[in-house]
């Protein structure tokens, strides 16, 4: 016996959703992926499919849905990876600051220590939210998802 359609049982368009207390959602605004595209907006903080709405809420929680085209952006995986690239950032780029400074001016292991601390739990802290954006960019360009196949 051959099925009948389906209503779909959505009564507004697919193209423009309206949330309750949030902005309307418009789907078409998403674009293709690209890496570029991706890390950019992934590294200014924004949605990596439409670049327009917030990718975080505060300061590391992923905002389940964009606010402007309704995008998943909590099924992109950024667990480990966005801390092992600021990890790595971070230490190529202060490290040879601190290795400059420690030939060049001869400072003792305990002031060094006092003072390279700090800057590395401060510039750490500073970098990790852009990198994990732009790891969410990153999968996204890719397609890498938490779904699997059984979802
Ligand atoms: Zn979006």
């Amino acid at each position: 016996m051959p099925l009948a359609p389906q209503d779909s049982g959505m009564s507004i368009s697919e193209s423009q959703m309206s949330i309750p207390g949030m902005s309307t959602i418009d789907p078409s605004l998403r674009s293709t992926p690209s890496l570029l595209v991706g890390l950019k907006r992934g590294i200014c903080r924004r949605c990596p499919a439409c670049g327009q709405g917030a990718l975080f809420r505060g300061y590391l929680a992923v905002l389940p849905a964009c606010s402007v085209c309704g995008n998943d952006n909590e099924q992109y995986p950024s667990d480990d990876f966005a801390p092992y690239v600021t990890i790595f950032l971070v230490l190529h780029l202060v490290m040879p600051l601190f290795i400059y400074a420690d030939r060049t001016w001869e400072m003792s292991v305990w002031f060094e220590a006092a003072v390279a601390i700090p800057i590395f739990i401060v510039i750490t802290l500073a970098v990790l939210p852009f990198a994990k954006g732009s790891v969410i960019g990153f999968a996204w360009a890719f397609g890498v998802t938490r779904k699997t196949n059984q979802d």
